[in-house]
């Protein structure tokens, strides 16, 4: 039996203090540099970071914006999706995802996902195409990438443009490229928590269409083109990447990948040590490499599951609870039930997933699920 929780450490869900002790010396720079600049909206940390991120996923174009919710939106906007149109996505995703769509003007056609990876799948996304279907959205949730071979090809022969919603997906890669390499349209989001975090909001919308590129750049700063000044050829709004949030990920970037095989090394631990306990997690499938921002599990009961966990200090989360076509403000897009992303959103449980995640702190977790195995009614295998 593993101890009682209060001769041990708790352990947090996330824990973002040892990422930011590696890169201490860097993050005093850069406070110094951008204070010292007195530039802070527009200059030469975004325009290095924008290449610095386009390099890092072997594409063209990389434009900052204020936050992922934003490069949704905007990257949508740019590929001229018109009212009423339909836009095809998973179920079970942030909520963000829908939201960019309804702000388009655009209908949200949910789909549901793959029981073992929990992503929506080239065929699922095809049977949901119609006359009206102007994009699909990819989203590489928990971090594992979509099949996204299978899903361009389907794509091209619709002739529909493909945006990737990679937020969850920094590090993670399908084959040999990086998630948000594949897509018309890239949109990655800097929330602190996610595997590249700034101090604050950002986004990033990435393509190597440079006339998209071009058109986003001038959506999130009121409509002006490179160089208009006071004129402003389309209605736009404010939506931009910041000097020090751009600093901070410039002074990140480097550590990225190093961070992903912590996350990694991690996944791997708790697949080892799961394997004698009841709960089952979310299938990892050939060819996609995840950036594990997220270690799902399943489990019959799982509030009585994260209970037992929290009374031995350890942190969980749900991602999500409620899928996006049973949320309130969206049931007016909501039609037939979506039978595995229903059942899914009541099983989930997200445990402790960062890159410093150390081995004897999954084998707690690793024992206390253990530990459930033997009062079944709190756990049943699937
Ligand atoms: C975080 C997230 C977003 C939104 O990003 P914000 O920067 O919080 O606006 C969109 N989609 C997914 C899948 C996310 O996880």
């Amino acid at each position: 039996m593993t101890q009682p929780a209060a001769t041990q450490t708790r352990i947090p869900f996330l824990d973002l203090a040892a990422m930011h002790d590696e890169v201490a010396d860097a993050l005093d720079a850069v406070w110094r540099d951008v204070v010292g600049s007195s530039a802070f909206i527009g200059g030469e940390h975004v325009e290095r970071f924008e290449r610095e991120w386009a390099a890092h996923l072997g594409r063209r174009h990389a434009v900052g914006v204020a936050n992922g919710t934003d490069a949704l939106e905007l990257a949508l906007r740019a590929l001229g999706i018109s009212a009423g149109a339909e836009v095809v996505l998973p179920a079970n995703t942030f909520i963000a995802t829908a939201e960019a769509i309804v702000a388009v003007g655009a209908k949200p056609i949910f789909v549901d996902v793959r029981p073992d990876t929990l992503l929506a799948d080239a065929a699922g996304v095809e049977a949901a195409l119609t006359s009206r279907t102007e994009a699909i959205i990819a989203v590489h949730l928990f971090g594992q990438p979509v099949d996204m071979d299978a899903l361009m090809s389907v794509a091209r022969r619709h002739g529909l443009p493909v945006v990737e919603d990679a937020a969850q997906a920094h590090g993670a890669r399908w084959g040999e490229r990086r998630a948000g390499a594949f897509g018309d349209v890239a949109c990655f989001s800097f929330y602190p928590g996610k595997n590249l975090g700034a101090m604050g909001d950002g986004g990033a919308v990435v393509t190597d269409d440079a006339a998209l590129a071009e058109r986003v750049r001038s959506l999130g700063n009121h409509g002006r083109a490179a160089g208009s000044g006071q004129v402003h050829h389309i209605v736009g709004r404010n939506s931009r990447l910041d000097e020090l949030q751009a600093a901070v990920l410039s002074a990140k970037l480097p550590r990225l990948d190093a961070w992903v095989d912590g996350r990694r090394a991690a996944a791997a631990r708790y697949r080892e040590v799961l394997a004698s306990s009841p709960v089952e997690a979310v299938a990892e499938a050939p060819g996609a490499e995840s950036s594990h921002h997220l270690f799902v599990v399943r489990a019959g009961n799982r509030d009585d599951l994260r209970s037992a966990l929290a009374a031995q200090g350890i942190a969980t989360g749900i991602h999500y609870q409620i899928p996006c076509h049973l949320q309130p403000a969206y049931s007016v897009y909501g039609h037939e039930r979506l039978p595995v992303a229903e059942q899914a959103a009541a099983e989930i449980v997200s445990l402790p997933m960062f890159p410093h995640l150390v081995d004897e702190q999954v084998d707690r977790v690793g024992a206390a699920l253990a530990d459930l195995a033997t009062a079944p009614e709190v756990l049943h295998a699937r």
